[in-house]
C-alpha cells in the first residue's frame, strides 16, 4: 500500500507523522471516510466540502486547494489499484510544540489512506441489528460541534465503549435533552406511518452524506423525508429503523434497547433504500481511471 502524505507516496511503513503533530498530541485535525466503488469515488465533491466546513471552524488552513484534493484522492487510489475500496482523508493541525496553542503548528499535514472496511457483518444486513442507547451523551453544539468531522472522537470512542460491554456493535447518542441525536459513526432514520424521519443536525447529528442521498433517494421513491426531533419512545415505536454512514453504507435495525422494531425484521422502505443506494454507488462517482 501507498499512503500519501504532503505530496509525496509512502510504503505501508515508511508511512509515519511526527510524535509532535497535535493531530496526535491533541486530537486537532480533521478527516472524511470517503468509498471508492466500482473505479469511482463516491460523493468526492461532498466529502471534500465538508473537510473545508470542518477546517473552517477549526479555523484550520487545508494547505491544497479542493481541486488539488480532488485530484490527489483520485491519484491515491490509482497507485493503489482501488476499484473498490475505503479512503481515509486526514488533516492534522501538523507539528508543533508541546503546548496546545495551535499558532504554533507551522503547517498542517495532509494524509490520503486508500484500503479497505469491514464495519459490520453481512447478517446485520440480512438481518439487522441490535443497538441500545448508552450512558454516554452526544457532545455539546457549545463545546464541541458534532458537525466537525474532527480527529476527537472519544466522545463516540465512549459510547462505542458502552455498547460494547453491552454485547452491542453500535450506540444510540441521545442529547443532553434526552433527544435522540446520531450514532457513534453513523446517523439514524426511522420510519413512521409513511414518512422517514431523522434527527436535525442541531440535535447533535453529524451532517452525514448518506444521510443527505438516502433523503434524496427516500423522496424519489415517493417517500417524503423529513427532520424532526425524537424520543427514545419514538424509536421503540418505529415501524422501522436504519442506520446510515459511509462506512456503513444503509443498514437495517431490528432491536433498540431490548424493545422489537417493527416485525423484527428489516423494513420494506428500509429494503428498497438498501438497493437504491447500491445501485446508486455503482454509477455515480469521480471515476479514478479514464
Ligand atoms: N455520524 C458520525 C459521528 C460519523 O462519524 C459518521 C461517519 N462515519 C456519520 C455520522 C455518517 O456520515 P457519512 O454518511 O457522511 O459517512
Amino acid at each position: 500500500m501507498k499512503v500519501f502524505i504532503d505530496g509525496k507516496f509512502y510504503s505501508q511503513r515508511d508511512a509515519k507523522v511526527s510524535v509532535f503533530d497535535h493531530g496526535l498530541l491533541y486530537g486537532d485535525g480533521i478527516f472524511e471516510g470517503i468509498r471508492a466503488y466500482n473505479g469511482r469515488v463516491f460523493k468526492l465533491d461532498e466529502h471534500i466540502e465538508r473537510l473545508f466546513c470542518s477546517a473552517k471552524a477549526l479555523l484550520l488552513k487545508v494547505p491544497m486547494s479542493r481541486r488539488a484534493l480532488n485530484r490527489a484522492v483520485v491519484e491515491t487510489c490509482r497507485v493503489n489499484h482501488v476499484r473498490d475500496g475505503y479512503i481515509r482523508l486526514v488533516i492534522t493541525r501538523g507539528v508543533g510544540t508541546l503546548g496546545l496553542n495551535p499558532n504554533r503548528c507551522k503547517k498542517p499535514s495532509v494524509i490520503i489512506i486508500a484500503g479497505k472496511i469491514q464495519l459490520y457483518p453481512q447478517s446485520f444486513y440480512a438481518k439487522g441489528m441490535d443497538i441500545i442507547t448508552v450512558p454516554t451523551v452526544r457532545n455539546l453544539h457549545s463545546a464541541v460541534n458534532p458537525a466537525i468531522k474532527s480527529l476527537n472522537y472519544l466522545n463516540n470512542i465512549l459510547a462505542k465503549i458502552e455498547a460494547n460491554n453491552a454485547g452491542c456493535e453500535e450506540a444510540v447518542m441521545l442529547n443532553s435533552e434526552g433527544y435522540v441525536a446520531e450514532c457513534t459513526g453513523d446517523n439514524l432514520f426511522i420510519m413512521k406511518a409513511g414518512q422517514l424521519l431523522t434527527p436535525p443536525l442541531y440535535a447533535g447529528a453529524l451532517y452525514g452524506i448518506t444521510r443527505s442521498t438516502v433523503m434524496d433517494l427516500a423522496r424519489e421513491i415517493g417517500v417524503p423525508a423529513l427532520e424532526t426531533t425524537l424520543t427514545r419512545y419514538d424509536l421503540f415505536n418505529a415501524d422501522e429503523c436504519f442506520l446510515t454512514g459511509t462506512g456503513a453504507e444503509v443498514v437495517p435495525v431490528v432491536r433498540i434497547d431490548g424493545r422489537v422494531i417493527g416485525s423484527g425484521r428489516p423494513g420494506r422502505v428500509t429494503r428498497q433504500l438498501v438497493s437504491a443506494y447500491h445501485a446508486l454507488t455503482k454509477v455515480s462517482g469521480e471515476p479514478i481511471y479514464v
